[in-house]
C-alpha cells in the first residue's frame, strides 16, 4: 500500500498511540476530579496543551480543546457572529473553503441572515490581494479564510489579508484562518507580528500523525469566546468530559511534529520528490495520450511541500481511485468527505478547472514518511492506470 492520501488523514505516530492507550488504562480518570486519578489525567491534558500551543506559538491557556477541525470552526465563526457588536453582520471568506467553513457559512446567510462576500480569487485558487480592499467595509464582523487549501494546498497570504482586514474593517472585524492543513506541515509562529491581526486559529490532529477527534481553537487573549457547549471544562468555553486518549495521543504527535518541523532540509527533500512524482505524472499521461495539467499554484513557494492536484483530461476521477486503489495506491479526488459523489469538487470548479478537467482531477497528498522510492512506483502505476481508462 503506497500511502498518496496525507490531507484526508495520517497514521498515527506509535507515541500518540502510546499515549492514548496509557491514558485509557492507566490514567483513565475524570481530568476534573480532584484525587490522584483526576490530577494525573489532568496533567495528561496540560502537558498535550503545552506541546499543541508550542507547534503554533501560542500560550497554552489560548487554546481550547474541542472534538475536530470542524467543530473549531463552528465555534470560532458562531462566537465571532454570536458577540458581533451591533450593525456587523459581514462574513468575508472564499469559495475555496473547506466544507466545514463552506457550508457554516451558508447556513448562517440563509438561516440567520448574516451578508457574506466571497474574496477574488486569482487562477490558481489564492486570494488576489489587490482586489480584497472594496469587500472590507466597517460592516465586516469576520474574515475566514483558510492557510492552506486542503485540495490543491494553496497557501493563501494570511498575513496581507488579515492586516488589510484590521486596516480596513477595523478592530471589530475579527480574523479567523482554517489552518487545519497548515498546522504540522510548515512552521506557524503566532508571535510573528506579520500574523498580529490574526484572532482565530483551527487545526486539527489527525492531520499531523494524532488521532482523529482532537481538535483545537486557539483564541487570541482579550477577544471573546461564546460558548456553544455549556458547562465548566476548558474554562468554560466549551464542555464536556476532555477526551483524554485522544487528547494525550495529540500532544504526543505535537511534540514530535515540533521536532520534525525544525528540520527544514527534510521538507525541502519531500517538495523536491513530490515535484519529480508530478512530473512523472504529467509527462507519462501525456505519453499516453491524455492531457493532464496540475490544478492551483505550479509554484512550490505558493503551494504546501506534499500536495499535487492533476487533472486528467476527458477522465473519471472515481473510476481512476479505484483503479488505483486495486493497485495499491491512495489518492483522493476532492475532499475525502465528499469522495463516492460524482460532482466535481466544488473548490476547483471555483477555481476555474473547466467541468471535463474537474471530473478527472486527482488529489496526492505525501506525507513525512514517503519515500523516493514509493513515489517512483506510485507513478509508473497512475501512469498506467489512465492509459488504460483512456
Ligand atoms: N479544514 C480543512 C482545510 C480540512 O482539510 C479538514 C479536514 O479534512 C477540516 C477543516 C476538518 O477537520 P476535521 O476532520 O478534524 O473535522
Amino acid at each position: 500500500m503506497i500511502d498518496l492520501d496525507h490531507n484526508a488523514t495520517t497514521r498515527p505516530l506509535p507515541q500518540a498511540v502510546e499515549a492514548a492507550r496509557e491514558a485509557m488504562t492507566a490514567s483513565y480518570a475524570n481530568p476534573s476530579s480532584v484525587h490522584r486519578g483526576g490530577q494525573d489525567a489532568r496533567r495528561a491534558v496540560e502537558l498535550a496543551r503545552v506541546s499543541m500551543a508550542a507547534l503554533i506559538g501560542a500560550a497554552p491557556k489560548a487554546l481550547t480543546f474541542c472534538s475536530c477541525g470542524t467543530e473549531s470552526i463552528d465555534l470560532a465563526i458562531r462566537s465571532a457572529l454570536a458577540t458581533a457588536p451591533g450593525g456587523r453582520s459581514v462574513i468575508v471568506t472564499t469559495a475555496v473553503e473547506h466544507a466545514a467553513v463552506r457550508e457554516l457559512v451558508d447556513h448562517v446567510a440563509k438561516r440567520e441572515g448574516a451578508e457574506v462576500r466571497l474574496a477574488p480569487l486569482d487562477a490558481e485558487g489564492i486570494v488576489d490581494v489587490g482586489r480584497l480592499a472594496p469587500l472590507l467595509d466597517a460592516r465586516v464582523r469576520l474574515v475566514s479564510v483558510q492557510w492552506c487549501n486542503n485540495e490543491t494546498g494553496a497557501i493563501q497570504p494570511i498575513d496581507q489579508v488579515s492586516a488589510l482586514a484590521k486596516a480596513r474593517s477595523g478592530a471589530a472585524c475579527l480574523v479567523h484562518t482554517d489552518a487545519v492543513q497548515r498546522v504540522g506541515k510548515l512552521p506557524i509562529d503566532l508571535r510573528d507580528p506579520a500574523l498580529g491581526a490574526i484572532d482565530l486559529l483551527s487545526l486539527s490532529a489527525h492531520k499531523f500523525h494524532g488521532p482523529k477527534g482532537v481538535g483545537a481553537l486557539w483564541v487570541r487573549p482579550g477577544i471573546p469566546l461564546w460558548a456553544r457547549l455549556l458547562g465548566t471544562q476548558e474554562l468554560g468555553r466549551r464542555a464536556g468530559t476532555e477526551n483524554v486518549p485522544g487528547i494525550a495521543g495529540a500532544g504526543a504527535a505535537g511534540e514530535a511534529t515540533a521536532q520534525w518541523l525544525a528540520d527544514e532540509p527534510a521538507r525541502t527533500h519531500l517538495g523536491a520528490l513530490r515535484d519529480r512524482f508530478e512530473a512523472a505524472v504529467l509527462d507519462g499521461a501525456t505519453r499516453a495520450g491524455v492531457r493532464a495539467l496540475v490544478n492551483g499554484p505550479r509554484d512550490s513557494a505558493r503551494r504546501l511541500w506534499n500536495t499535487t492536484n492533476i487533472g486528467f483530461e476527458g477522465l473519471q476521477a472515481e473510476a481512476i481511485l479505484l483503479m488505483l486503489s486495486e493497485r495499491g495506491v491512495w489518492a483522493s479526488a476532492g475532499a475525502a468527505c465528499s469522495s463516492g459523489s460524482l460532482d466535481p469538487s466544488p473548490v476547483l470548479l471555483a477555481m476555474g478547472v473547466p467541468e471535463p478537467v474537474a471530473h478527472g482531477s486527482v488529489r496526492f497528498s505525501i506525507g513525512r514518511f514517503t519515500t523516493g522510492q514509493e513515489l517512483d512506483e506510485a507513478a509508473r502505476i497512475v501512469v498506467e492506470c489512465v492509459a488504460r481508462l483512456r
